[in-house]
């Protein structure tokens, strides 16, 4: 079995969840599993060590499950971790990107030294649905003055084309 298919095959699909009619992939069975958690981290390293040229200064992770799996990219890359947060929970200056939910509106915040101009950044995240959260944290990127070369997610709903949305080119190892 490949890497991913393993990955494919921890992921869980749960209906209703946290409403009715929603399907949510559930990634944490990956993160109970030490081997698979290896699988990920190093499938990631690999690919940005074979696609792309530039030293990756900054790996932003997206509240909260891009939190579990984006420091130890960061780490085997020697590059800093950057949290992008749900409004209210990051101390200091923040700068702060809008994102449209399902009902009603949500804020993304970035502390405003976190990205310096210049810097080489990768966002990771655990799933792209319409995208308007993945470009909620471009936004901030950019207005840090921070070089977007690629988004990283897990997972991908293909159907909802929310890679239309993002402001860099995007990689999905798993589509649904
Ligand atoms: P988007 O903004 O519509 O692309 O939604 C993506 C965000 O919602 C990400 O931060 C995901 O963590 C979260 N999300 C949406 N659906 C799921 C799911 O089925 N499983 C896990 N996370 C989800």
């Amino acid at each position: 079995m490949s890497d991913i298919e393993h990955l494919r095959s921890l992921i869980r699909a749960i209906p209703d969840f946290p409403q009715e009619g929603i399907l949510f992939y559930d990634i944490f069975p990956v993160f109970q599993d030490p081997k698979a958690i290896e699988m990920l981290v190093s499938h990631i390293v690999n690919h940005i060590n074979v696609t792309i040229k530039e030293k990756i200064d900054v790996i932003v992770g997206l509240d909260a499950r891009g939190f579990l799996f984006g420091p130890m990219v960061a780490l085997r890359l020697n590059a800093a971790f950057v949290p992008s947060r749900k409004k209210g929970k990051l101390p200091g200056k923040t700068i702060c990107a809008e994102f449209k939910k399902e009902y009603g509106v949500d804020t993304f915040e970035m502390q405003v030294d976190a990205i310096k101009p210049g810097q080489n950044v990768i966002i990771v995240d655990d799933l792209i649905a319409t995208g308007g959260t993945a470009a909620a944290a471009g936004q901030l990127v950019e207005k840090s003055g921070g070089k977007l070369l690629e988004y990283i997610f897990l997972i991908e709903l293909a159907d909802l084309n929310g890679r239309k949305n993002l402001l860099a080119p995007a990689y999905s190892m798993i589509t649904y």
